[in-house]
């Protein structure tokens, strides 16, 4: 396989080893990277492996990789805990529990391929699978703004190469009935001209509110004047580039669109938004909570007047930027396993007779 890149990290302590008896492995999917890392129930993770996905070598090259990596870490001994699962976030969408990718915008040629058939033949055991931004948003919120606002239910937009969106529930995924809940970064926020997405439509938050799309606006907006990545034009916004500030008011426009709309449905307690592009919050966030208070009357009935630091008041509506960066994904992957042996007494016990 390629390049490997193994951190360890010291991080389990005594006591922490004395607490868990499990451990499970996660798979962050990318179109760019794989990163496999096993996981022993703190937010901290044990070991990450980090390879490049070969998608040029072919499918069978990357599950190749990947299953390799969940082997060399399903091997390793962390003070005799034993491995409990192997979870799986993957680019969507994701067709479940059948586990087979349909038409995935960012890996080109995977359209109909049965993710889950494939890991499981090559390490012979089942898998939990899932949407990279659905994981992404479990995360979040059982380790990130939901854990540090005692919050079970928010919804997650990733602002990264895509805009990923993952609804958590009363503490567990919506997936909806097929797995492909939670494409609110498709929501149409551009009615007339708008830009085509890889999803087939026009117009979609992911084409106003992604590090791609900021860059696509910056080059609309400046020309050959453009910088080369999202990075510099958050830079050279911050440093009071008109242009590119520009670029930044529409990203906060779209997001005060697509928010109109999720929140006007939902009536969640909790927003977050994430992903490298969240790196501009203070460049687009004043933007999106003014449209915001004109254009959702949900918004505007139940906007906090102040941001506790440390709680949110009851019954208000908050936006926040989300608390795990790069991580999130791949520690999601790692809680998939265990979301779903929690809930197994729970589904069984519903089904036992009076
Ligand atoms: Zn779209």
């Amino acid at each position: 396989m390629g390049t490997i890149i193994i951190f360890a990290l010291d991080i389990g302590s005594a006591r922490n080893r004395r607490m868990h008896e499990t451990f499970s492995i996660g798979v962050d999917f990318g179109g760019t990277n794989l990163r496999i890392a096993s996981y022993g129930g703190d937010v901290e993770l044990l070991d990450t492996i980090v390879a490049p996905t070969r998608l040029g070598d072919g499918r069978e090259a990357v599950i190749r990789d990947m299953c390799e990596a969940i082997e060399a870490l399903g091997k390793k001994d962390y003070g005799g805990r034993r491995l409990t699962g192997i979870g799986v976030g993957s680019p969507g969408p994701l067709e479940l529990p059948q586990g087979i990718l349909r038409n995935p915008p960012n890996l080109p040629g995977w359209d109909g391929f049965n993710l889950r058939e494939a890991i499981k033949s090559a390490i012979g055991r089942e898998i939990t699978l899932e949407s990279d931004a659905n994981a992404a948003a479990l995360a979040e919120q059982k380790w990130g703004t939901g854990r540090t606002y005692g919050v079970e239910s928010l919804c997650m937009l990733t602002l990264g190469t895509g805009v990923g969106n993952g609804l958590i529930l009363d503490g567990s995924i919506w997936h909806g009935s097929t797995g492909m809940g939670g494409e609110g970064g498709h929501i149409i926020v551009q009615d007339v001209d708008g830009a085509a997405c890889g999803c087939g439509g026009t117009g979609c938050l992911e084409q106003y509110a992604s590090a791609t799309a900021i860059l696509r606006m910056a080059v609309e907006i400046m020309g050959a004047d453009a910088p080369a990545s999202s990075h510099e034009v958050a830079l050279m916004a911050g440093a009071g580039d008109r242009r590119c500030l520009q670029v930044f008011k529409r990203v906060g426009h779209a997001l005060a669109v697509a928010l109109t709309a999720l929140i006007n449905t939902l009536n969640l307690p909790l927003y977050t938004i994430g992903g490298g592009a969240c790196e501009a919050w203070d460049l687009f966030a004043p933007v999106m909570f003014r449209e915001l208070r004109a254009r959702s009357y949900v918004y505007r009935l139940t906007a906090p007047d102040i941001l506790q630091t440390t709680s949110l008041e009851p019954h208000k509506t908050y936006i926040l930027r989300a608390e795990l960066g790069s991580n999130a994904g791949l520690l999601g992957a790692c809680l998939l396993p265990l979301q779903e042996k929690k809930s197994l007494p729970q589904a069984a016990g519903e089904l036992l007779p009076g």
